[in-house]
């Protein structure tokens, strides 16, 4: 695996792969890896000549009073696991590579896909995806790959991409994986590491939780504020308070209010210790 820092030694390494016409892959992600991470590596492998993997802690995703100053870093080990996933080209540029001083231009896409499923809107919401978008846009830029690869761990991250491909032409073909779980059902996330013993134990009710509502729209519940409540009442019974539990069309996250036919993204966000974790399920109607 060759590592790189710099925009122009991205390019370099790039060069003869492109010039050969192989299919490029790319997996975005800021680091300390787990097996959701390695997932979409290993994918990309099955399907791409060259996987490129970005690694960049995006200032401009935090919100203030987010965690991006202590947010878990281990360049050494993340480098370790990538060459064993069978990642070609891991690219970690600094924030100056990334920022210039002068830095003027960013990529909004509209708050109907940005402004909802944002219980504290000053911490996430149109702001942090504006983040997201101009430094994926950026990322796709410098890469140029065939294919990118996301997690539905992010499901409305990944709509946001999407569309934000779609309606920017990009020609880049993106790819969301299944969300990878440790046995117990929590998904896996970073933040993880920020979890004392007894709140990891307390913050698998978030896919219990999930869980159970898909089974109970599986056997016939039609009404998404049954499906949501008692998602909340599960989680509130464990100790946590949600930040918010929301059933949305699963392709452009308009408000579900009866199951329909269509598939349903069914989305919690909540804070436990030090970690705002996210999960999610879709009810598949199709
Ligand atoms: P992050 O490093 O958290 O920004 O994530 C980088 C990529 O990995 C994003 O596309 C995430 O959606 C994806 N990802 C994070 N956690 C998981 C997971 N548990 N399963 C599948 N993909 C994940």
């Amino acid at each position: 695996m060759n590592t790189v820092r710099t925009k122009a030694e991205l390019r370099e390494a790039l060069a003869e792969p492109r010039r050969q016409g192989q299919r490029i892959g790319l997996v975005p992600t800021m680091g300390y890896f787990h097996e959701g991470h390695l997932s979409l590596m290993r994918g990309a492998g099955e399907e791409c000549d060259v996987v490129v993997v970005s690694l960049f802690v995006n200032p401009t995703q935090f919100g203030p009073g987010e965690d991006l100053g202590s947010y878990p870093r281990d360049e050494d080990r993340d480098a370790e696991l990538a060459a064993l996933a069978g990642v070609d080209l891991l690219w970690m540029p600094d924030a100056e590579e990334v920022y210039p001083e002068d830095f003027s231009t960013t990529v909004d896409v509209d708050a109907a896909l940005t402004g909802v499923l944002d219980g504290a809107p000053e911490r996430r919401g149109p702001s942090h995806f504006r983040g997201v978008t101009t430094i994926v846009a950026k990322l796709f830029n410098c890469v140029q790959p065939q294919i990118a690869y996301f997690g539905r761990k992010d499901a409305q991250q990944a709509v946001v991409i999407e569309r934000m491909v779609r309606d920017l032409d990009f020609p880049i073909e993106v790819k969301v994986l299944p969300t990878v779980r440790d046995k117990d059902g929590l998904a896996l996330s970073s933040r993880n590491a920020y979890l004392s013993a007894e709140q990891r134990e307390r913050a698998v009710v978030l896919s219990r939780a999930l869980e159970s509502a898909g089974r109970a729209a599986r056997e016939g519940e039609r009404s998404t504020a049954s499906l949501v409540a008692a998602v909340e009442g599960e989680l509130r019974n464990a100790g946590i308070d949600p930040e918010y539990v929301e059933a949305r069309d699963a392709e452009d996250l308009t408000p579900v209010t009866e199951l329909n036919g269509r598939p349903v993204l069914l989305a919690v966000a909540a804070q436990v210790g030090r970690a705002r974790l996210i999960d999610n399920v879709v009810i598949d109607q199709g």
